[in-house]
């Protein structure tokens, strides 16, 4: 399978298991997945590894995969986040066609697949408060001690059950358990509860439930309804597949679904727990889920990223046991390729200093034809006024320049890319000393930037016309933590890792006109300084670009410091 022309999907070792259960023949009906998010916060990036992975392969093998909400959490859970996570796949290019399920879908089913349980001796319902379950759990290195319920029969158990489901017992009075080993070396497998009392109404079934299954035997049971053939989690779950095969084992499914687990993804700089995502935009700390600087879908959907280059990435990282740390830079490349490829060209200056160019005459303008795509003419051209009077980049003029600068400083030409080449003569201070504006003459025989006499000038450098150009404003992101891995001990502490410059917000920006028309969502890269993407909160008389990545990868530099 190829994607994005140029990067071949590596083989992992799920693909070599899938290959391989098929040509032994165990799947004549082709295999099935799922992507199992808990409807509790938006989609993160390390759920996009798991998206790519689930709906890749079953697109891969032909075969089919499911899109379950595993909402079984009526208290965390909210109808705002199956809209959102629904658009969030779509949005990543897949597709689950008839196959949208809740789990909420099968409470009934899995209500009587506990009764089975329940009649076959194999659970019981247990009155030990929450705490007491704790205390008498056992540890690593001792057992457990059985429960005193532990013995009622089966008849009682029905009835305590069904009283349960009945709404006669308070939240927290009982469970019900699986009747597996109080002494077993896996924790997962001590009497683990099924089910628990919780009088909440559900987004999904209202008031039709105050019991709610637990995720070890939801999972699996969810799986085996829609026939999942490879249902693919991450590692911290290994210690759950006893309990999730003990499950299957025990009860009649209709198919047999088997789990494999590969490792989370973690970002550096980032943090991708939906607990702490939570806390975040909660506190406020960012402006919504959508924050530019959240590393949610809708987060790096705003911040200019596409679809491609974050399915690219989950591409390039691959699927392993292995903990997963990925530098950010892997992510910010994606990006640059992808962009480089598909964003228009545009001139913008965020740091504006006026030159005044002072043999060009006051009332003349010109407009220079500037290619929208230097690889792709057919994306054609637009026309960018030129004046008199023009703002350059305060970072493209040194009064007493470095010996490797190339840029402008007084005596030193220049090119205008597109335009002409200039020659700073004087510099304008304001009382400080600071530079508030350069004069330049320029050549009339060098238009288009190539002087008549073949000299070489080694500096260009971009531009708009203070005639053409409009005010807009620029966000300029950083990661929002200060450290490579984000450790907490808790939320509580989260503020002491934050970096307070992870957005820098300028209001006088200048932009050339023709992006004033530019669409929400569209991005471009503004010459010489990266790639930018216009906001959702952006409007005609008050644009508005977020930059997606700067134009070089500069966290090399800063790591070789
Ligand atoms: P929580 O933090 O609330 O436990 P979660 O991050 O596990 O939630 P879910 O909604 O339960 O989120 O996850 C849906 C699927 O996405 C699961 O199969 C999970 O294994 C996978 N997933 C979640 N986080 C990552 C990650 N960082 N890398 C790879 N897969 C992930
Ligand atoms: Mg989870």
């Amino acid at each position: 399978m190829r994607e994005n022309n140029n990067t071949v999907t590596p083989a992992h070792f799920i693909r070599q298991k899938i290959a391989a259960d098929l040509a032994a023949g165990k799947y004549p009906e082709g295999i099935t997945t799922r992507f199992p998010p808990e409807p509790n916060g938006y989609l993160h990036i390390g759920h996009a590894k798991s998206i790519c992975l689930n709906f890749g392969l079953a697109n891969e093998f032909s075969g089919r995969c499911f899109l379950r909400f595993d909402d079984t959490n009526p208290d965390r859970e909210s109808p705002e986040f199956v809209k959102a996570i629904k658009e969030d796949v779509k949005w990543l290019g897949f597709d689950w066609g008839d196959r949208l399920r809740h789990a909420s879908g099968y409470f009934e089913q899995l209500y009587q697949w506990a009764v089975e349980l329940v009649e076959n001796g194999h659970a019981y319902v247990c009155d030990l408060s929450a705490e007491e379950i704790r205390a008498t759990r056992g540890t690593l290195t001792l057992p457990g001690s059985n429960s005193p319920y532990r013995g009622r029969s089966a008849e009682e158990n029905l009835e305590l059950l069904a009283q349960m489901r009945a709404g006669e017992f308070a939240d927290g009075s009982r469970v019900l358990r699986a009747r597996i080993d109080m002494a077993s070396p896996n924790l997962h497998l001590r009497d683990p509860a099924l089910y628990r009392i919780r009088h909440q109404t559900h987004h999904n079934t209202g008031d039709t439930w105050c019991i709610y299954p637990m995720y070890d035997f939801t999972h699996p049971l969810s799986d085996a309804i829609e026939g999942v053939t490879h249902s693919l989690c991450t590692l911290e779950f290994e210690d759950n597949r006893a309990l999730y095969d003990w499950v299957l084992e025990h009860v009649s499914i209709p198919s047999r679904p088997y789990q494999t687990e590969f490792s989370r993804l973690s970002l550096e700089y980032t943090v991708v727990s939906k607990r702490l995502l939570t806390t975040l935009v909660s506190e406020r700390v960012v402006d919504g889920w959508d924050d530019p600087r959240m590393p949610t879908l809708s987060g790096l959907r705003r911040r200019g990223y596409s679809p491609a280059s974050l399915r690219d990435f989950c591409n390039r990282i691959g699927v392993t046991r292995n903990q997963q740390h990925v530098e950010l830079s892997v992510l910010e490349n994606c990006a640059r390729e992808d962009l480089d490829r598909t964003a228009a060209r545009a001139f913008a200056v965020i740091r504006p200093l006026k030159l005044v160019i002072d043999n060009y005459p006051q009332d003349q303008e010109e407009f220079f034809e500037a290619a929208n795509h230097p690889a792709d003419p057919s994306r054609g051209s637009r026309a960018v006024g030129f004046c008199r009077e023009l703002y350059i980049e305060h970072d493209d003029f040194i009064e007493d320049p470095p010996r490797k600068f190339f840029r402008l400083s007084p005596g030193r030409e220049v090119r205008l890319r597109y335009a002409y080449l200039v020659t700073c003569t004087k510099v304008i201070h304001d009382e400080q000393g600071n530079v508030t504006q350069v004069h330049c003459t320029y050549d009339p025989q060098s238009r288009g930037g190539n002087p008549a006499d073949g000299r070489k000038v080694k500096g260009t450098i971009h531009w708009t016309s203070v005639r053409h150009s409009k005010k807009a404003q620029i966000r300029l992101y950083q990661p929002l933590f200060k450290d490579s891995q984000p450790r907490f001990s808790s939320p509580d502490n989260l503020h002491d890792s934050l970096n307070e410059n992870s957005l820098v917000t300028i209001d006088d920006a200048q932009i050339e006109p023709s992006l004033v028309e530019a669409a929400v969502g569209n991005t471009f890269q503004f010459e010489r300084l990266g790639y930018f993407c216009v906001d959702r909160d952006s409007a005609p008389e008050q644009m508005i670009f977020n930059r997606t990545v700067p134009l070089r990868d500069t966290w090399a530099r800063v790591k070789a410091r």
